[in-house]
């Protein structure tokens, strides 16, 4: 049975990861995976993490029975609210649903089910480049069309707008356009204000549907709440849209699949028919979402005195990020490699995309051992004090040959 299909060529990033497990250099630097390390390149278990499963270890109701299909009530409206802020008109127009989920992979996959199965869409459009599950993602919940639409200038390093808005002008109406809201992955390339308001006005203009993907919410800025400025700017804006929210990387909990799809909508009365159908969808796919990371952020999110302990956390993290783009940035200038290095720093969050050619990013790992994603996606928080001079020399090499 198992021997009539045709392998495919395994996901990129799986190859990669086998590929410098393997590699027995001491030199090497791994700027692959997408998770925050420590200056030790450890994950790190933020302290208001502990801190808070300690608290609820010992509280006694940490119960294991099956939650609700739609995931704790508690959560869900500690994820709007903190989505969307405590005033936010939809909330209290009562048209918003929060549906807790797998991560935000998980918020992507019900949202377009939805969209497929109770709305009948059936093309959607994502930026080129973009996170590799997205379209997977989208064809498995039985959408027809993909398409992308431009996003990266490669001469200049930055969004290609005129691209994206060319594209998205042709675009069908009724189309879902994925949308990242901040510290873009893998570009680090996010629009200005001024560019998304274009956006917005085209997408009403051309009836597109807004999908915005929110994995890095915290990364972009260092403000949790200045990087849901553009959900925010949707909402005012008067759209009908989802949000896909992540908690893996700002709390740290990627392997607890704590996430959440926000599903805004114009009309109060739509939210309790969103659910019935939401409840069939989800509880078709895992039955109940986990416990344990809701329970964490959930806690966080509705304690003033720990949420500004995880404020804190999430811009250590980015403190650390920024002053690892500006080291290599630093370095390579002093190096005098040929070619700007400004990107480095104007790039925002997890990702560098550091615009090197496919021959220079082999180059890079077969002479130096430095791994990064064959389109040049780095992942900065890889970057540690100790290695910041190989990878700069390895790249200043890459560029002369
Ligand atoms: N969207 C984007 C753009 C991502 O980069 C990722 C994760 N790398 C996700 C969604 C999924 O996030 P999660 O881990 O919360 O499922």
């Amino acid at each position: 049975v198992f021997s009539s299909f045709e392998p495919r060529t395994p996901i990129e990033v799986a190859g990669l990861l086998a590929e410098i497990h393997n590699d027995p250099s001491e030199k090497k630097v791994d700027l692959l995976s997408g998770a925050y390390r420590t200056e030790e390149k450890k994950p790190w278990v933020l302290p208001v993490v502990r801190k808070t499963e300690i608290m609820l270890a010992n509280d006694g109701n940490t119960y294991h029975e099956y939650g609700h299909f739609l995931g704790s009530t508690e959560f869900n409206s500690a994820a709007t609210s903190f989505l969307l802020g405590k005033e936010s008109i939809a909330i209290k127009e009562e048209r918003t649903l929060s549906v807790q989920t797998l991560g935000a992979t998980g918020a992507l996959s019900i949202g377009a089910r939805f969209l497929r199965q109770c709305l009948g869409r059936t093309h959607f459009y994502l930026s080129d480049p973009c996170w590799e599950f997205h379209e997977a993602l989208f064809m498995q919940a039985g959408f027809v069309q993909s398409s992308r639409y431009r996003y990266w200038n490669a001469e200049k390093r930055c969004i290609d707008m005129d691209g994206l808005m060319e594209d998205l002008s042709k675009a069908e109406p009724y189309s879902v356009v994925l949308l990242q809201t901040c510290a873009h992955n893998p570009t680090g390339c996010d629009p200005t204000p001024e560019q998304w308001a274009k956006i917005a006005s085209l997408m009403r203009k051309n009836k597109l549907f807004p999908f915005l993907d929110m994995a890095y919410q915290g990364f972009a800025s260092g403000d949790i709440g200045e990087d849901a400025e553009v959900v925010r700017y949707f909402v005012d804006q008067g759209f009908e849209f989802m949000c896909a929210q992540s908690f893996s990387k700002n709390f740290g909990l990627y392997g607890q699949r704590a996430g959440s799809l926000t599903i805004v909508s114009n009309c109060a009365h739509t939210i309790p028919h969103i659910i019935s159908e939401m409840i069939l969808i989800a509880g078709g796919n895992y039955m109940v979402p986990p416990l344990h990371g809701s329970r964490i952020v959930a806690t966080v999110l509705n304690d003033p005195a720990l949420f500004q302990e995880w404020e804190r956390c999430v811009k250590t993290m980015f403190d650390r990020i920024i002053a690892m783009r500006t080291g290599l940035k630093k370095r390579l200038e002093t190096l005098k490699t040929p070619g700007s290095w400004d990107h480095i720093t104007s790039q925002r969050g997890m990702f560098c995309f550091i615009g090197l050619a496919p021959a220079q990013i082999e180059y890079l790992r077969k002479k130096h051992h430095v791994y990064t994603l064959k389109n040049g996606r780095m992942n900065v928080a890889g970057l540690t004090t100790t290695n910041l001079d190989h990878v700069a020399r390895s790249i200043h090499d890459a560029v002369l040959n």
